[in-house]
């Protein structure tokens, strides 16, 4: 089980694209792959590796890596080809409105703030690697090789660890975890105590020894002690980190459990069958249904400058919404609701 598979594009003898003075794809994508995946585990994120080294590896290969290795979230590592003046960021998902979309977004925008070069924004392909995973994958074109500036700057290890950062961040903001900076040195051991792992607000301590955090812990009913991953590790040890959606009341009320689902549409169908029931991922955060608070109309959920209107009635979203072309409407955590899925 490990929360990363990170896919460093081509490799051996497919170099991918190469620039106007000849660096090739495979050896970039290979370097920002290992400063990314270093760059995570320093920051608490479990990864592995589709390739660490200049091999081939087959796009199936590479896909059936992730899945049998248990990856929660597949991430590729590509560079842009086209034209000399072709410039640009942009991340690929396999389709909109899912977690996909969500992880490409927090990607796209924060490798965008790293490196300043122009934002393509998030799309959407049916490439072999974001179809034949299990997980949410995700599959980001840095820049272009193909243009003589970009190819300079991916030339510099300054500009591969900009990127790598911006790439890393984004993962961790989309985990919901804190960035702790780039160095080498893991985070330190913090056991929060909390009611759930997701409401960050109810917390009452944290402490670097568990059993202070359990003490203060067993003083306040309907409290957990969580690990730094968000793992609660008090008062129930076996929680689970198997990936599976769980249909449930609340998290805590696990002998409502009436199934457990490696497919999230399972899931969530299995919900629709039981009122008052919920959907929870693995760390116990609700991903279904989302009981949005308030209702957003913007051009993206990353552009919040767009914003024209937030509303507590979905209809009334949709109201402005269709006054403004090329607008949608978010729920709370990011998922177009509004107009429907192509
Ligand atoms: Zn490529």
């Amino acid at each position: 089980m490990v929360d990363f598979t990170i896919d460093a594009g081509h490799g051996g003898y497919d170099p991918g694209a190469n620039g106007p003075t000849g660096l090739t794809e495979s050896a970039t994508t290979l370097k920002l792959a290992l400063k990314v995946g270093s760059l995570l585990t320093a920051n608490g994120v479990s990864v592995n590796y589709t390739r660490t080294t200049d091999t081939f590896v087959g796009l199936s290969e590479r896909a059936n890596y992730a899945n049998n290795t248990g990856a929660n979230y597949f991430l590729s590592i590509h560079l842009n080809s086209a034209g000399a003046t072709a410039t640009g960021t942009e991340t690929y998902a396999f389709d909109p409105g899912g977690s996909d979309e969500r992880l490409a977004s927090f990607v796209q925008s924060n490798l965008v703030s790293a490196i300043g070069l122009p934002n393509r924004g998030v799309k959407f392909a049916n490439f072999a690697v974001l179809r034949e995973t299990n997980m949410a994958a995700v599959l980001t074109e840095v820049c272009f090789i193909s243009n003589p500036s970009e190819e300079s700057l991916l030339k510099t290890d300054a500009f591969l660890t900009k990127a790598a950062t911006g790439i890393a961040k984004g993962v961790v903001a989309f985990l919901g975890r804190t960035w702790n900076g780039g160095g080498t040195t893991p985070p330190a051991k913090l056991y929060r105590v909390r009611k759930t792992w997701a409401d960050a607000a109810s917390q009452i301590g944290a402490y670097n020894v568990l059993e202070n955090a359990i003490a203060l812990c067993d003083l306040n009913p309907g409290y957990s002690v969580f690990d730094e991953n968000g793992v609660k590790v008090y008062p129930n040890t076996s929680q689970p980190s198997d990936g599976l959606y769980r249909v449930r009341k609340t998290w805590d009320d696990e002998t409502s459990q009436v199934g457990a689902y490696s497919i999230l549409e399972n899931a969530k169908i299995e919900c629709d069958k039981h009122s008052g029931y919920s959907v929870f991922d693995e760390h116990g955060i609700k991903v279904y249904p989302l009981n949005a608070a308030l209702w957003r109309v913007r051009k993206s959920w990353t552009d919040a400058a767009s914003q024209v209107g937030a509303y507590s009635i979905l209809d009334n979203a949709k109201v402005e919404c269709d006054k403004h072309p090329g607008f949608s409407v978010f729920d709370d955590i990011g998922n177009k609701v509004y107009p429907p899925i192509r």
